[in-house]
């Protein structure tokens, strides 16, 4: 393989974080058995996407006070390659209404402190992590304004951003307007879209919701002209091989290969890495055997750190406060 890997995991979710050792040593204490379909990621079998969901819910039903979510965050920088020298980072994906208010696993003000500890104790080991606050589409729109009523008072100052995540059911252009409250409250606007949804949620996720980049977005690649819109506004394209190849079961030949060829800024994440376990160099393996030129391989690396909301949040005029 050429060139080193990327050190910016540019997409994890913090509830798909804990590791299997971690999780199946939670459990045995509380006499819990972990699904079938958690046990069949861990082998690393594919699933169908209502199976990755109960795995996830039984995966972060331990994020239950402030040490384990510490745990998590950790869990994430420990699956960073070594810094030879370079940045490193995690775009930390986290879902504070399902915790706090639907699962009810521990309250926020544990939440934020678990996080708070973990992002410090991160940046003390020179790794930067911003957090992206995820609502689920397919709870709906009333929920996506029950999220920002949630976490807009006393937001940290770490936080950078907010999505939509799960199954893309709603329309984005119904959730335009929970989009524009989360903008115009100084957050970046990302959507999980064209995973297991149609391609056109891509483009929707843009043009309606304003979303200025894309988790996955892999559908969008049979679309031309949707193609051509990444490149042009410069979209960022979270790409997480080893996770699409889980969930999306008929994604035939993945489309990375094609993204960069067309100018797309791709660059790679683990997504559930604790779940669908795999790292940062493992989904850099995956990204080599698809068939990358030295060129797009460079690509990758390039994008992962320009893109990054670690790095750019707290710049000078990034929005958020340097804490
Ligand atoms: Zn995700």
């Amino acid at each position: 393989m050429t060139g080193s890997c990327p050190t910016v995991d540019r997409h994890a979710h913090l509830e798909g974080s804990l590791d299997a050792d971690w999780v199946r040593t939670e459990a045995a204490k509380l006499g819990r058995t972990p699904p079938a379909s958690l046990e069949a990621l861990w082998r690393g079998e594919a699933v169908p996407f209502e199976g990755f969901i109960d795995a996830f819910f039984f995966a972060c039903g331990f994020l239950t006070s402030a040490e384990a979510v510490r745990d998590a965050v950790r869990a994430t920088v420990k699956r960073l390659p070594p810094a030879n020298g370079a940045d490193r980072g995690v775009d930390l994906w986290v879902s504070p209404h399902f915790l706090v208010r639907q699962a009810r696993f521990l309250d926020l003000d544990a939440l934020w402190r678990g996080l708070d500890d973990g992002i410090r104790e991160a940046r003390a080991q020179g790794v930067k992590i911003v957090a992206i606050i995820d609502a689920v589409n397919h709870f709906g729109v009333d929920h996506g304004h029950e999220v920002l009523d949630l976490v807009l008072p006393g937001l940290p100052p770490w936080v950078a951003g907010f999505s939509t995540g799960g199954l893309e059911r709603v329309p984005f252009r119904a959730w335009a307007p929970v989009f524009e409250r989360a903008r115009k409250a100084g957050l970046r606007l990302a959507a999980h879209a064209g995973e297991n949804g149609p391609g056109s949620n891509v483009r929707d996720a843009i043009l309606d919701a304003g979303a200025t980049r894309i988790v996955h977005g892999v559908r969008a690649a049979g679309d031309p002209a949707l193609v051509e819109l990444l490149a042009e506004r410069r979209i960022p394209l979270d790409i997480c091989p080893t996770s699409n190849f889980a969930l999306v079961p008929d994604l035939g030949a993945h489309p990375l290969p094609r993204f960069l060829a067309a100018g797309v800024r791709c660059a790679l994440g683990t997504d559930d890495p604790g779940v669908i376990p795999t790292t940062l160099p493992g989904e850099w393996e995956q990204a080599a055997k698809l068939g990358l030129a030295d060129g797009d391989l460079e690509k990758l690396r390039t994008f992962a750190v320009e893109d990054a909301w670690c790095f750019q949040a707290d710049q000078p005029g990034g929005g958020l406060p340097p804490f």
